[in-house]
């Protein structure tokens, strides 16, 4: 047997909080965009936000078209490091159009503070910024999240999307990672 210390989870937020504030989310965001006559470009940031955006956009009753962008900046830390790298850019161009910026969590804001810079200077039409999670203490610099889902205590947490060392991204709830003696 290994002597490594045995990782729990500790449920932060249910599947069934989850689903509630999602669907919340996408009404919000159908109303405020239900006029708009064109469809909406969601921007997910890899990998984190992939199982937030499944659920957003099937809640949101409006055209939406779903785009990817690959960035770097935690490795296997649980620290953010502030240096922000693009592994992976969007397949068509965001000039003149009406774009959502989906993030997992926003954590110091380095890595949303960075992207709504790089996205602007590509002229869309308007921008926006949704996030699951945010961490109100921990933000550097004003980052302004048009739609969050829920404020968390400072704490690691996992599942819904959100890793450690890139495992527990299919939890169905929110956690935080706990030693288990
Ligand atoms: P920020 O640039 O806001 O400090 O960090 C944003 C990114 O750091 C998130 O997209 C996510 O990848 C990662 N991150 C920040 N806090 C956590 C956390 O508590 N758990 C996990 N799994 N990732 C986090």
């Amino acid at each position: 047997m290994s002597k490594k210390k045995a990782l729990t989870v500790r449920v932060l937020l249910s599947e069934q909080e989850i689903a509630n504030r999602v669907a919340k989310l996408g009404q919000e965001i159908t109303e405020k965009y239900a006029d708009l006559g064109e469809p909406l470009i969601l921007i997910g940031i890899l990998k984190g936000s992939v199982i937030f955006l499944s659920d957003l956009c099937r809640a949101i009753s409006l055209p939406v078209e779903l785009e990817f962008m690959g960035v770097s900046s935690y490795g296997d830390e649980t620290e953010s490091s502030g240096v922000v790298q693009i592994t992976q850019d969007l397949t068509r161009p965001i000039k003149g159009r009406h774009i959502i910026l989906v993030e997992d969590i926003v954590d110091t804001g380095l890595t949303a503070k960075y992207l709504l810079k790089h996205f602007r200077s590509s002229e869309p039409a308007s921008v926006a910024m949704c996030a699951l999670l945010e961490k109100p203490g921990k933000s550097q610099g004003h980052i302004l999240i048009d739609f969050l889902g829920f404020s968390i205590p400072d704490d690691f947490v996992v599942g819904y999307g959100l890793d450690f060392a890139g495992l527990y991204r299919n939890l169905p709830h929110v956690g935080i990672v706990e030693t288990a003696d």
